[in-house]
């Protein structure tokens, strides 16, 4: 009887069985978690992601069920290059998913590839007739075409899908490693017949590398999509500053623990106006500037909301005289940078005040504010 060693398990057949199987398994756990995003999100596109890494799993199934049989007929060699070149277009239509909203011309660029590998996948079977040779030169260059395909494939998805995704330093490593890989195999089948154990070693663990980084590529996306649907539930879409019900929950926890805050509240002078005479696209434009300044002056300590429509508040530490400062900076610097003026409220914390109460008494110094000219700070008194 045979006793396995532990280099077994890295060369020869086993070797290879045992890389597919760690490919398979790192592929089980991306279609996991892809899965998972699919469920969450309802979105149709990730469907091409799950579809590419199942048809890897048949891949790499396919693979070994070579290894165990050792001979491969024409039929099975060509159903594998074709396996492998579609999960190759869905991988990357996956990730081109991951980032844009799908389209119906997508589908149609889809429908063109799937053209294309049909017509490059027809001379598998004219090669025999154009060349001569020996039957052993002919069978090794029968896959040629589809081989040189997957080059083409590959700068393909680097002039299409690269510039419309995120994370193009891991997009572009995937396609290195793919690259190389591909590039090794046909070197090895090439020049020295496949025989080149070190090249064959090469070939299982580039692509190792490649599902790796692919499933780094996923989760990475999945925390993007989490920390956006979080950022929007906190965050007001237009100004970026946050929504009243983030601030009023800041100003609480601090004063939950007796923190002394100050609240600048800010309402734009004469809004109305400016709407109406240069247009709501323009009334827009300012408000981002007015909460732009409210956020530089506010960080890093403080937090910057937007209370109503053009009502920018903003908790801040400190002493009451800094605090002042603070809300007289913003008013000037929104009267020297914009087409605009505020008149801001401000308000000191005070044992026993509620947060309500905080809040309101800032409110109630900028109507103060508004009632004797506007353009001005007035502290609660
Ligand atoms: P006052 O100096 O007394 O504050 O006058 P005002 O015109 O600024 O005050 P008023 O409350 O009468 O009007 C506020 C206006 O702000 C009304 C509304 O059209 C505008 N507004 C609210 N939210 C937005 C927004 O998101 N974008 C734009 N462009 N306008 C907004
Ligand atoms: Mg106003
Ligand atoms: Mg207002």
């Amino acid at each position: 009887m045979q006793i396995l060693s532990l280099s077994d398990l890295w060369s020869g057949t086993l070797g290879s069985i045992v890389s597919y199987i760690i490919i398979i398994v790192i592929l089980l756990v991306t279609l996991l978690v892809s899965l998972r995003l699919l469920i969450t999100r309802r979105k149709i596109g990730y469907f091409s992601m799950l579809l590419s890494l199942f048809l890897l799993i048949v891949q790499y199934m396919q693979l070994i069920q070579f290894q165990l049989i050792q001979t491969v007929d024409e039929t099975a060699a060509f159903m594998a290059l074709i396996l492998k070149i579609s999960a190759f277009v869905l991988v990357n239509t996956g990730i081109y998913q991951l980032y844009n909203p799908t389209k119906l011309r997508d589908g149609l660029v889809i429908g063109l590839f799937g053209l294309a590998t049909a017509a490059v996948a027809s001379s598998y079977w004219f090669i025999p007739g154009w060349l001569e040779g020996s039957d052993e030169q002919i069978r090794q260059m029968q896959p040629l075409g589809l081989e040189l395909y997957l080059f083409v494939l590959l700068f393909v998805s680097f002039l299409i899908v690269n510039p419309r995704i995120g994370q193009n330093g891991k997009f572009q490593l995937m396609l290195t490693l793919y690259f190389c890989a591909h590039l090794i195999y046909m070197a090895n089948k090439y020049l020295f017949n496949g025989n080149q154990l070190a090249l064959v070693k090469l070939e299982e663990v580039f692509p190792m590398i490649f599902h790796i980084v692919l499933f780094l590529f996923i989760v990475e996306r999945i925390i993007e999509l989490m920390q956006a649907i979080y950022n929007s539930a906190i965050k007001d879409g237009l100004t970026g500053l946050f929504n009243r019900t983030f601030f009023y929950n800041r100003v609480n926890q601090h004063i939950s623990q007796n923190i002394a805050v100050s609240i600048i509240f800010s309402d734009i002078d004469n809004f109305k106006k400016l709407n109406d005479t240069k247009g709501h696209q323009m009334g827009d434009q300012v408000l981002k500037q007015v909460a732009q300044i409210a956020k530089e002056e506010a960080e890093p300590d403080g937090v910057c909301g937007r209370y109503g429509g053009e009502e920018i508040v903003v908790m801040v530490l400190g002493t009451t005289a800094d605090n002042a400062a603070v809300a007289e900076k913003i008013r000037a610097r929104v009267e020297a940078e914009t087409i605009v003026t505020v008149s801001v409220g401000l308000s000191h914390y005070r044992t026993p005040l509620k947060t309500e109460e905080l809040i309101k008494q800032a409110d109630e110094a900028m109507y103060k504010a508004k009632t004797t000219g506007k353009n001005k700070v007035i502290a609660y008194s």
